[in-house]
């Protein structure tokens, strides 16, 4: 039995988080669900969108599985999803990007894995408004060290990028791929423009990947990855990346297999691993019972391997992967066009998924 955090969030987050747990259970896996509330009604009742509660449950079991939480526009929150990896030091995002036959794309054969750093670069949250006493005294000590003048209308991100940061996130790159027995690293920098942010990622990286001599290095320069990976994405394999690099180019994977509605992923650190697609709420289409569970379901396939559950975690993708291959159960945004009647629904998927387990 697993004791396992269950968020559903908000917008799609509760529907494609009911099928999840539905296809979870099927494959005879047995969890012990410590259902925590966090999302916009939460921060109606309880003031935060993501109350101290939520990270105890996930402190408590070490393992979440998360639906998408939408950051409440003009309240002062900062994301409530960056909020949580950083609480809990989850510093690794992993993001699988693999071909499904029968995936609405233009490419096949592709097997990328994403690994971003999730807790530095601009997305530390070091910001200063534009007008700040704050900006303006750092604009002035700027330019009384070095001479430099910023615009004064300017509003300032900071963007840190330590060792110890970049050793770790390269660390965990090789170590999987180690783990799963892949042949290639590719770290994406900037480091010819940003020679003490990205050129110190790449230098960490150099130094890390001379520790694992059986797993082939190499670096790109991120515009130019993103053209590759358009180009000739079967070169690549396991990419680690800063921290908006890797969200940037997770969803331009995403697009290569076929949409965020089947792009899994996992933030990870030492001690904790939650678990969550890479898509958003979708508010539009909350409460619909449309949207595709597909990617939370994969990313369910993930905490299962997380979990040691390597059969039911096998035998959970095969049976994806096989209504993705028929192509009759899945949602709008499979169909070869999106207004298709014959669209499956959220729970429909789930009940061909449970169904295809026990063939
Ligand atoms: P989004 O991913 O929610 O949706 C963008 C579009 O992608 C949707 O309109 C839809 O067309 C498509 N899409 C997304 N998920 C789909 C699915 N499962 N099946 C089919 N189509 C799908 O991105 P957004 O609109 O930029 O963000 C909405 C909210 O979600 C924001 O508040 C944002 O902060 C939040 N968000 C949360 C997370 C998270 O919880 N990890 C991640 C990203 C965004």
């Amino acid at each position: 039995m697993h004791r396992v955090t269950l968020i559903p969030g908000d917008g799609v987050g509760p529907e494609v988080t009911e099928a999840t747990r539905r296809v979870l259970e099927a494959t005879g896996v047995l969890f012990d669900w410590d259902v925590q509330d966090a999302g916009e009604e939460v921060y109606q009742r309880e003031g935060t969108p993501l109350p101290e509660r939520v990270i105890e449950s996930i402190r408590r079991n070490r393992v979440a599985l998360k639906g998408p939480i939408t950051t409440p526009v003009g309240t002062g929150f900062r994301s409530v999803n960056v909020l949580l990896r950083q609480s809990l030091d989850l510093y690794a995002c992993v993001r699988p990007c693999k071909s499904y036959p029968g995936a609405k794309t233009r490419y096949e054969g592709i097997d990328i894995v994403i690994i971003r750093e999730n807790t530095e670069d601009l997305y530390a949250g070091i910001e200063f408004e534009k007008g700040s006493e704050v900006a303006r005294s750092l604009i002035e000590f700027i330019h009384s060290r070095t001479g430099r003048q910023i615009r004064h209308d300017s509003g300032i991100s900071i963007k840190p990028i330590s060792v110890y940061g970049t050793e770790r996130i390269v660390r965990f790159a090789f170590e999987y791929a180690r783990r799963n027995g892949r042949r290639k690293v590719t770290a994406v920098h900037k480091a010819n423009i940003m020679k003490y942010s990205d050129g110190l990622f790449l230098e960490v990286a150099r130094g890390v990947a001379g520790d694992y001599p059986d797993i082939e290095f190499e670096d790109r320069i991120v515009d130019n990855m993103c053209m590759q990976l358009v180009q000739k994405p079967e070169l690549y394999d396991v990419l680690v990346l800063p921290n908006l690099y890797g969200d940037i180019i997770s969803d331009l994977a995403a697009g290569l297999i076929g949409g965020l509605g089947i792009a899994p992923g996992a933030n990870i650190g030492d001690d904790y691993a939650v678990f969550e697609a890479t898509h958003g709420s979708a508010p539009k289409y909350k409460g619909l019972n449309k949207v595709n569970p597909m990617a939370m379901m994969l990313s369910g396939v993930m905490m299962l391997r997380h979990l040691g559950e390597e059969e039911a975690a096998d035998r959970l993708e095969a049976s994806i992967a096989s209504v993705i291959k028929e192509g009759r159960s899945v949602t709008y945004d499979m169909k070869p066009s999106p207004d298709d009647p014959t669209a499956a629904t959220t729970s429909g998927v789930a009940d061909a998924v449970i169904a295809n387990l026990g063939l």
